[in-house]
């Protein structure tokens, strides 16, 4: 079992501080995002691979996920660890999670003090992996475990991270082209060429996901940090499956929130944005002034004033507004970075 509030670790820890995950590659020295100490991890020898699974509220299709995952890993090594986190469910998931760890030891169950998120369940997930390869997919089976097979096939080309890209997706009409224009916003606002359609669901090497644990980055957008990080990357087309049961637990609110993680900690677009919309408008109204007085001093036209001053103070109104609203998030956003808190608290471990 696991203590649960630790000291959030100081960015300089001692190579004797460190978690074994991040002792056997030479790479590691500053891993930020709270890992297991020493004491909390298994003592066993690291595994070949580890698949890192977020559940929240899935008990209908655990069993699925467990023999498949299993079945499907046993093809790559029998060596493997599937590091399931459960994210503050409210149903029988926890339960089921630890009955199978204590089936199949290979299958740990870490429970988070409440929901979290998806992306900092991840995380979690992540921070108590041990593999050479780390893998990341969600629980509902949307994400084919047997191709982790292929993913690391592919990797055997000389590839330090293989993710997965959908081709298509069987969701609903309006949440394909909500995900459609999104990925396509996104690529092309973005700081660096964010490849479209790829989520979360891929495979890293041991020294790519070190990297992605230094950064100590609060509004988490992870698919974006792993390609942030750079090293050789591939893309792998696949047909995202329907959900296996149950329903979404993405709430809109949660797949906005990462949206705007997406565009705000990869893109300074919304602030440049402004300043466009700034110059535009006073381009505008110089013309119009420009417009109006000729129409004066030419055609000795009377001014309509009032319609005008309304028009205008709407206008500028709207624009201010907007404006505030952008900078008020990023604020938001340092306030949040500031305040440092942990991302995910762990309340049981079972490795
Ligand atoms: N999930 C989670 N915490 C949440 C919401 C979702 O751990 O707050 C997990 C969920 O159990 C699943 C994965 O994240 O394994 C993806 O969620 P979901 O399938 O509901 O999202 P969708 O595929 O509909 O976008
Ligand atoms: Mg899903």
């Amino acid at each position: 079992m696991h203590s649960p509030p630790r000291k959030r670790p100081g960015v300089n820890r001692s190579r004797q501080e460190q978690s074994p995950a991040s002792l056997f590659t030479e790479n590691a020295t500053l891993i930020i995002h709270d890992p297991p100490l020493m004491s909390e991890t298994s003592t066993s020898q690291p595994p070949l691979i580890s698949i890192v699974v977020p559940v929240f509220n899935e008990e209908k299709g655990l069993q699925e996920l467990f023999s498949r995952t299993a079945l499907a890993l046993e093809r790559i090594s029998p060596n493997f660890e599937v590091v399931c986190v459960d994210d503050g469910s409210r149903d029988d998931s926890l339960a089921l999670l630890i009955a199978q760890h204590q089936k199949d030891p290979r299958f740990k169950a870490i429970a988070l003090s409440r929901n979290f998120g998806h992306q900092r369940a991840v995380l979690a997930g992540l921070t108590y992996s041990r593999g050479a390869f780390i893998g990341v997919m969600d629980a509902d089976l949307q994400d084919p475990p047997e191709l982790f097979k292929d993913f690391h096939d592919k990797m055997e080309e000389g590839f330090d991270v293989v993710y997965a890209v959908r081709k298509n997706r069987k969701e609903n009409r309006l949440k394909r082209s909500a995900y459609w224009m999104f990925y396509r916003l996104i690529t092309n606002i973005a700081d660096i060429r964010l490849p479209v359609d790829s989520g979360d669901f891929c495979l890293m090497k041991r020294q790519v996901l070190n990297e992605i644990l230094r950064i100590p980055e609060q509004s988490l957008f992870l698919r974006g940090l792993r390609f942030w990080v750079g090293f050789r990357q591939a893309g792998f087309e696949y047909e995202r499956a329907e959900r296996f049961a149950g329903t979404t637990k993405y709430s809109l609110k949660r797949l906005l929130q990462l949206a705007y993680n997406g565009i705000f900690s990869f893109s300074d677009f919304p602030i440049r944005f402004l300043g466009r919309l700034g110059y535009s408008t006073i381009v505008i109204s110089l013309m119009y002034t420009a417009f109006i007085l000729s129409k004066k001093l030419i055609w000795g036209e009377i001014i309509e004033g009032f319609t005008t001053l309304i028009l205008a103070i709407f206008f500028f109104g709207g624009v201010q507004l907007v404006s505030i609203r952008i900078l008020g998030e990023y604020i938001s956003r340092i306030y949040d970075q500031s305040r440092a808190r942990p991302l995910f608290i762990v309340q049981e471990a079972h490795l």
